[in-house]
């Protein structure tokens, strides 16, 4: 009893979600929870011996596929969005075979393109931004040569929540005949469940393949990533052989994995369906409106009119005032380009938190 103790005093100096405004992971939905421990000790990296396990996954993937437009759609439950942008550089980059192969990626790309390119020795190129924060498309075409392998998109950019324009994306990879792959890891969980007329997903012929992420929207438990690819030739650009198991290849990168983000995200999906997430969407996207009027209160402005649940407000003094919110327990990020301050409005982040952190907000200006 004594270590759980000791546990409990480390896990009690972890901030609670109800101070957190800038995560992109939530408390899970109570299902997952359940769904997660009766999977705990199950190991997808042998799936001979966890074949349910494995059956499940594909279920998870044909489920996710649906809501992207592709029911057949091939992939796995990674370990996040991380490891999903990894496998999708690598699958391109093995695939198109070129001696310095490079990716074009946007500027507002997530840092795990930077993290793919050191680890497969790929180039990444980036690409400016227009005024809207959206990829400049005229510049991905300047930056794509007889090396590039793939360009990517972001739908719900982790700074802004913007997306770029995935359709001219599409047209520029058919004429290239480059791969696309978009990083909805955030998005992908939102996008469908809001009233925009965006096309993002395996709808869109150029799409190669798509990141994913249930441990964020999808309020499954961490780890769950998802990396969705448009057939099986992708996944069998990424396989190596397995001699010590009974199945005979593996394409994932990690090799002993758990199968609870897979249980995880079945158990929501199957339990909220799309108008469940429809709902929880509709609240996010009312919550980050309560925000932004109780920061104009204030005088601030934000960057851009929020796309969804992810808001930034133009301040000089960003890292200052983050930094004493940080110290006052509670926490929030800031950019550098354009220098402002930046939220996520998860589920966890409801009117009354929201209320409780403008109080403080307030305080902490009078400070500056
Ligand atoms: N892609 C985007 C757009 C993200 O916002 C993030 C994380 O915030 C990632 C990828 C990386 O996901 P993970 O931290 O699960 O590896």
């Amino acid at each position: 009893m004594e270590i759980l103790e000791e546990l409990k005093a480390f896990r009690c100096k972890d901030i609670p979600y109800s101070r957190v405004l800038s995560s992109m992971c939530t408390i899970p939905h109570p299902i997952a929870v359940k769904a997660h421990v009766e999977f705990i000790n199950t190991n997808l990296g042998d799936p001979a011996i966890f074949r349910g396990s494995a059956e499940l996954e594909r279920e998870v993937i044909g489920m996710i596929g649906k809501l992207l437009h592709h029911s057949n759609a091939k992939g796995y439950v990674t370990s996040g969005g991380t490891e999903a942008n990894v496998q999708a550089v690598r699958a391109f980059r093995n695939l198109k075979k070129v001696e310095r192969p490079n990716v074009v990626v946007p500027e507002s790309a997530h840092f795990s393109f930077d993290k793919a390119g050191d680890v497969l020795r790929v180039e990444v190129r980036k690409a400016k931004l227009d005024d809207e924060f959206k990829v400049d498309v005229g510049d991905v075409e300047r930056l794509i040569d007889e090396n590039t392998v793939g360009i990517v998109g972001i739908a719900g950019t982790t700074a802004l929540g913007q997306i770029d324009p995935i359709e001219e994306l599409s047209k520029l990879a058919l004429e290239k005949d480059v791969f696309l792959h978009v990083d909805s890891a955030f998005g992908g969980f939102v996008i469908p469940f809001l009233d925009l007329d965006v096309k993002f997903d395996f709808e869109l012929e150029g799409v190669s393949s798509v990141t994913v992420d249930p441990h964020k929207m999808g309020l499954a438990t961490i780890p769950a990533g998802c990396i969705l690819f448009r057939d099986s030739s992708f996944l069998k650009a990424l396989v190596v052989e397995t001699p010590y198991l009974i199945t005979e290849e593996q394409f994932s990168l990690t090799g002993t994995r758990p199968a609870t983000g897979v249980a995880s995200t079945y158990a929501v999906m199957k339990l909220l369906g799309f108008e469940g997430f429809r709902r929880i969407v509709r609240d996010c996207i009312k919550a980050t409106r309560y925000l932004v009027e109780k920061m104009n209160d204030l005088g601030f402005e934000p960057v851009i009119e929020p796309v969804m649940n992810v808001v930034c407000f133009k301040c000089e003094k960003a890292f200052e005032i983050r930094n004493e919110l940080y110290k006052r327990g509670w926490v929030i990020s800031a950019i550098r380009n354009p220098r402002a301050l930046r939220f996520v409005v998860m589920p966890h982040a409801n009117f009354n938190v929201i209320d409780e952190f403008i109080e403080e907000l307030k305080k902490v200006l009078r400070k500056f």
